[in-house]
């Protein structure tokens, strides 16, 4: 396994992979939900390259960069292990050097959701996925369903822009009680960490309530708010029902929808989704 910093090893690298190239780009403390997206690039491609990078451009002046958990010697030998063969780790100033002023922006896919309640977010995810595509050029790249929005956002951008790489959504990996793997699953203590499950327990109730055939929107939207008031160490922040393609609130009667919500345990903000009728 090649572990390369620079643009220029990354390149030289690179040029010697087979083909076609999966790419899993990550920001590190990886988990079995990055794992699974190594192994599902493993499985179709003919070879592997990761990024490990924690883009300080994804987040707000007051979210959680500085404390964002970090092991990259841990995280090399998870990736050994899997059998990649190529790890990318660029620093900051590589990324973003001095005089840097380049932006790529997805405009509407980028209003709701997430992009509503973390303004600039998006725009940071959308310039550092661009860079990295084209420093490393793979044929394919891996996201999780977990990050809904940012799997639609990307790939948007990348038809946009004409990236010549298929975009692959590989689904969420979660805890044994549900909660989804995270790296900021780390910062919750223990009350806090059962607490948490209640996002897959609401989600699990609307995709019943959707299962045994309610439809309204409204109502989806009440049954996951019905669970998440049930838990006094849960702070709503956003409980949607969703158009899966436009990301736009659905209203009246919904044929496929995705449900996803933010909720804070304590200062750990947290987010989840399932699809239904899809
Ligand atoms: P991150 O390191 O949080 O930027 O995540 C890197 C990639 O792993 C993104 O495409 C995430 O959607 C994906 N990912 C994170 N957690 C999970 C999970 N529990 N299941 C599946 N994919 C995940």
């Amino acid at each position: 396994m090649r572990i390369v910093e620079s643009i220029l090893e990354l390149r030289t690298a690179r040029g010697q992979l087979e083909s076609p190239l999966g790419f899993v780009p990550t920001m590190g403390f990886l988990h079995e939900g990055h794992l699974s997206l190594v192994r599902q690039a493993r499985q179709e491609c003919g070879s592997v390259a990761v990024s490990i990078f924690v883009n300080p451009t994804q987040f707000g002046p007051q979210e959680d960069l500085a404390a964002y958990p970090r092991d990259l010697e841990r995280d090399l030998g998870l990736l050994k292990a899997e059998g990649v063969d190529l790890v990318w780790t660029p620093t900051t100033a590589t990324m973003y050097p001095d005089g840097y002023q380049t932006w790529v922006s997805v405009e509407e896919l980028t209003q709701h959701l997430e992009g509503e309640q973390r303004p600039g977010h998006f725009r940071g995810v959308t310039t550092i996925v661009a860079k990295l595509f084209n420093a490393v050029g793979p044929d394919r790249a891996y996201f999780g369903q977990k990050d809904a929005q940012q799997a639609t956002v990307i790939r948007r951008m990348s038809a946009d822009l004409d990236f010549p790489i298929q975009i692959v959504v590989c689904p969420t990996v979660r805890e044994a009680d549900g909660l989804a793997k995270s790296s900021r699953n780390t910062y919750l203590n223990e009350a806090q960490r059962k607490a948490a499950t209640v996002l897959f327990r609401s989600l699990n109730a609307a995709v019943q309530a959707f299962e045994s055939g309610e439809r309204k929107a409204q109502t989806l939207r009440e049954t996951m708010s019905t669970v998440l008031a049930g838990e006094p160490l849960a702070e709503v922040q956003y409980i949607s029902v969703a158009d899966p393609d436009t990301l736009e609130e659905s209203s009246g009667e919904i044929t496929r929808a995705l449900l996803s919500m933010a909720v804070f345990i304590g200062k750990t903000r947290l987010i989840d989704n399932m699809l239904v009728g899809e």
